[in-house]
């Protein structure tokens, strides 16, 4: 098992990584939980998992849960206004844990619910998806989607634990495995040479889900995202690098539907397109733009983004992107393997090339 400390002061906490975690809970947490425990989950993973987690914390807890449905569609107001219900239903007080059993969205619906109900109770995160693994279950952010748009709701809210079980990545999808290794690719390209090329050794062994090379894959990037959430908890300046490849993401998720891209191959995308506008600009060698396209492609990933997009269509959803600060697009480009910077100042010619074509 590895173990990393997010530091934060009072507010610090601990990553635990390894094979077997979720039986041996109720020692894991042991100084994290409270009495009153509340479990968020959806169908998918209450199916898999549930039991196994209610059965390690019984008898030291007293247990409630929430079912939601499956899928980002159900990261709405309505599975956080069933969650509360239930809490409230329950009599849960302020001295209770959520507990998020699950990937992405059950992760960041479960910690709006822990930062608001009450105005605010401890969070313990079990994610169980590999870009739960690696992003989501770490630093806090937690959000629910509105209408118009996703995660315009949400709050800092830092958990008081992580435990990742690598074993929940027996029964993933391959599709969702492969879009988690478009985040830990994001890693290695904007903060950890050493890692992009032990990436570069390795990925078939993280395809294979090899348990030594998917714990260190992990470790790696919880402990890079750490660092960068350490710095900067609420997105001031050096968070924002972890936006790689997303602004462009985003814009190819919303175009397409949700669902129909994963997040992570978006993101892949995403990557391959911010790679292109920085060679454009003559900010990466073509040598490490090359060596990003090869990585996304040997990890299954996609590199370009569904030529259905038209410009004015991505110039429109680019605009409406979070990151956009006095109406200016801040756009986050690699300058090396293991190096990227911030920069509003692109051209839209330039942009208009790469959007439309990346060369693999
Ligand atoms: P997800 O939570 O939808 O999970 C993907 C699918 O895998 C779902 O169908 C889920 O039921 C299923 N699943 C989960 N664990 C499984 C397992 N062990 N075995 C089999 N199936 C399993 O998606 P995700 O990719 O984990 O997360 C995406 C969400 O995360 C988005 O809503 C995104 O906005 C959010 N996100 C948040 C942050 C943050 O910092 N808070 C960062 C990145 C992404
Ligand atoms: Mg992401």
């Amino acid at each position: 098992m590895q173990q990393i400390t997010v530091q934060l002061g009072t507010r610090s906490y601990p990553i635990s990584i390894g094979s077997g975690l979720l039986p041996m809970l109720s020692s894991q947490l042991k100084k994290h939980l409270r009495r009153q425990v509340f479990i968020i989950t959806n169908t998918r993973v209450a199916e898999l998992y549930l039991e196994k987690v209610k059965q390690a914390l019984q008898p030291d807890h007293q247990i409630n849960w929430f079912i939601m449905q499956d899928g980002e569609a159900y990261k709405n107001f309505e599975s956080y206004q069933q969650a509360l219900d239930h809490l409230i239903t329950a009599s849960y007080g302020r001295d209770c844990t959520v507990v998020a059993l699950g990937g992405g969205v059950v992760g960041d619906l479960a910690g709006f619910v822990a930062a608001s109900y009450q105005r605010g109770v401890d969070f313990v995160q079990l994610p169980t998806t590999l870009l739960s693994q690696v992003d989501s279950s770490v630093g806090g952010k937690t959000a629910i989607n509105h209408p118009q748009g996703k995660n315009l709701v949400g709050a800092f809210h830092q958990p008081q634990a992580v435990v990742i079980d690598i074993d929940c990545l027996q029964t993933l999808p391959e599709r969702e495995l492969k879009a988690g290794l478009a985040e830990i690719i994001k890693y290695g390209i904007m903060a950890d040479a050493e890692f992009f090329a032990w990436l570069e050794t390795n990925i078939k062994k993280l395809l294979e889900l090899d348990a030594e090379s998917i714990t260190y894959a992990i470790a790696t990037s919880c402990q890079i995202k750490a660092n960068v959430v350490a710095g900067d908890e609420r997105e001031k300046g050096q968070r924002a690098l972890l936006n790689l490849g997303h602004t462009f993401g985003h814009a190819i998720e919303t175009a397409s539907g949700y669902g129909n891209w994963l997040h992570g191959e978006a993101v892949a995308a995403g990557m391959a397109i911010a790679a292109q506008v920085a060679q454009c600009e003559e900010l990466i060698s073509n040598q490490d733009y090359q060596r990003i396209l090869r990585l996304l492609v040997a990890a299954g990933l996609p590199v370009n983004a569904p030529s259905t997009i038209s410009w004015p269509e991505w110039q429109q959803l680019m605009g409406r992107d979070k990151k956009v600060q006095a109406g200016q697009i801040r756009y986050v480009l690699p300058t090396a393997i293991g190096a990227a910077k911030i920069t509003t100042d692109i051209s839209d010619s330039t942009l208009q090339q790469c959007v439309a074509e990346v060369r693999a």
